[in-house]
């Protein structure tokens, strides 16, 4: 236990804006409401025209600065007053390397009104994240060491998303990566314009026979829909099929995991080893994938230890952030064994890649894991320039 106590806590949106949206431009028929969303016909999901992400910032009386981060993507400013309303009235005065019990605290703090997932576990990831920080940071310690990692210096990377509006723009964009080294791939069902089989053989022919090419069908089949695509597609060997069917619908998974004849992948939605159970202990799917801007490093760890103790392969999931929870993904990741390959959101890294000093790296297909104490990476000057300050 340090003698050092949380002193202050700051929140901030952060501006990442793109020229062309998350998975490419909109298709026919889709449009920016007047709140800047929009819904893509293929999975009936909104996302924002301009991206957005949240961080925190913990500083300690001592002076130590954690920082955490979540998502922004929509409603950013309902997180923000969680964690300004709520949570920091519980986490100011506390030792920050009290995580763990700090953690599960503030968990059971709404378990009575029912929020186990949502905007509540989003904010509370952020605020455990820069918790981890800083314990790593007083320490010593990398979150990756804190946290019992071997000497692990680099983890493998899927390029996923391939944002060009024609599938032959798309395999020319995966031939590009490909060039520089990276050999698995990840494409998304709802914008694969001549369906998931056509998209498929066209990658599969490009990139060869030895390249790793992955399905994401954003939980939009059927039970029965899913097991045919994956029957269909099975001539072409994809490495793994993503989030089949409806979350909610967990008998159906099971179903499809056990009928599709291709490895079933799930899990960025999940915020807690709950989540996770619900699943691996019906055998509902082969590989997870938390996602450590909903789950914090304590929730990610438990899940992963889970999987890891069920013989389950494991592929964290990275969506979009400013580098931050990347570098809490990729420091988690370092102390599960095994860890097959790590998400790689190029469009969103690569453009934002200073906003964390450059202390990021993934290229030739292999992200580098910073080894500074806690996360190893600090907003730079560029990203505080995009970064607003969300009032308590
Ligand atoms: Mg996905």
């Amino acid at each position: 236990m340090s003698q050092d106590v949380v002193e202050r806590i700051a929140v901030f949106v952060v501006d990442l804006r793109q020229d062309k949206p998350y998975l490419g431009e909109l298709r026919d028929g889709e449009s920016v409401n007047p709140s800047g969303y929009f819904v893509r016909n293929g999975n009936r999901t909104v996302y924002p025209r301009a991206n957005r992400s949240l961080v925190v910032q913990l500083t300690t009386k001592e002076g130590v600065i954690g920082w955490g981060e979540t998502y922004g993507l929509v409603a950013p400013k309902a997180t923000a007053e969680i964690i300004n309303d709520l949570l920091a009235g519980f986490v100011i005065g506390r030792d920050p390397c009290d995580r763990k019990g700090l953690h599960d605290e503030l968990y059971g703090l709404m378990r009575v009104r029912g929020y186990t997932g949502g905007f509540y576990l989003d904010a509370l990831a952020a605020v455990d994240i820069a918790l981890w920080d800083i314990a790593g940071k007083l320490s010593s310690l990398s979150v990756a060491a804190l946290l019992g990692a071997s000497k692990m210096t680099s983890i493998a990377a899927y390029v996923s998303g391939l944002p060009e509006n024609t599938l032959n723009e798309r395999c020319a964009l995966a031939e590009c990566w490909q060039e520089l080294g990276f050999d698995s791939f990840k494409f998304a069902l709802p914008v694969a314009d001549q369906g998931a089989s056509a998209e498929l053989r066209a990658l599969r022919k490009v990139l060869g026979e030895d390249a790793r090419i992955a399905c994401d069908f954003h939980w939009s089949l059927s039970k029965t829909d899913a097991v045919q695509l994956a029957h269909t597609m099975a001539s072409d060997r994809p490495w793994f099929l993503e989030a089949p069917v409806a979350t909610e619908e967990i008998e159906d998974l099971r179903w499809v995991a056990q009928h599709a004849g291709e490895a079933i992948a799930v899990g960025e939605e999940w915020r807690t080893l709950y989540d996770a159970r619900a699943r691996i202990d019906r055998e509902a799917c082969h590989i997870v994938q938390p996602e450590i801007g909903h789950t914090g490093i304590t929730q990610f760890m438990r899940i992963g230890r889970y999987a890891q103790e069920h013989n389950l392969r494991i592929m964290p999931h990275a969506t979009i952030g400013s580098g931050i929870f990347l570098a809490a993904s990729l420091q988690a990741s370092a102390a599960l064994r095994d860890v097959e390959a790590h998400e790689f959101q190029h469009s969103i890294f690569e453009p934002f890649r200073h906003f964390t000093g450059e202390l990021l790296q993934c290229d030739t297909g292999v992200y580098r894991i910073p080894n500074a104490p806690g996360l190893g990476v600090e907003p730079s000057e560029v990203m505080r320039s995009h970064m607003t300050p969300i009032p308590a």
